[in-house]
């Protein structure tokens, strides 16, 4: 919820946080309010939907007890991005957001890299090319606010100049292997 204009995970606040007071209490910024500070979440799961924050591999086994094994390396590598709950404060601090309704945001885009980063994904190309595009990666004007607000240190800003990084080499790569890349 917003407590006094900030984005807050209010579940983990108290009252004496904010003493003395006045307390204002209001529905997260950025998302249509269905009553009282109950807000629509349904354009959020949409993009996140969009960004294949899943395991994608082609080559899955007929065996469903197959097991992908992990170097403690290979988790720290994504872990943080994992830490996500989904609680959207960033979205309430991104004026991004605020300004184009259709952009992706910064909770889904750090959710789409944890999943790049999975040495058991094959589905980082798809979602570059998803991201890529409209109401992608390159909507972010890197302002920020998303990191400073996330109570779980996810640092979706990072994520999204990481991503950043990679559409740029995959973009100098096509020009230079315009055959493949
Ligand atoms: S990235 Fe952080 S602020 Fe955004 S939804 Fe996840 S936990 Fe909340």
């Amino acid at each position: 919820m917003m407590v006094n204009g900030r984005p807050t995970l209010t579940c983990a606040s108290y009252l004496t946080d904010h003493l003395p007071g006045p307390v204002r209490v209001e529905p997260l910024r950025h998302f249509p309010v269905i009553r009282d500070l109950v807000v629509d979440l349904a354009s959020f799961l949409t993009k996140l939907t969009r960004v294949k924050p899943w395991i994608v591999r082609d080559d899955e086994p007929a065996e469903p007890e197959v097991e992908y094994r992990q170097t403690p390396e290979e988790l720290e590598r994504y872990h943080q991005f994992s830490q996500c709950i989904n609680c959207l404060l960033c979205y309430s601090a991104c004026p991004i957001v605020g300004l184009e309704a259709g952009f992706t945001g910064p909770a889904a885009i750090a959710l789409a890299q944890r999943y790049n980063l999975d040495s058991r994904d094959r589905g980082a190309r798809e979602r570059l090319e998803i991201l890529s595009g409209d109401h992608g990666i390159w909507d972010c004007t890197f302002v920020g606010e998303c990191s400073v607000v996330c109570p779980k240190n996810v640092d979706p800003a990072g994520a999204i100049q990481q991503y950043k990084l990679s559409s740029a080499l995959d973009t100098l790569r096509s020009f230079v292997l315009p055959w493949g890349k």
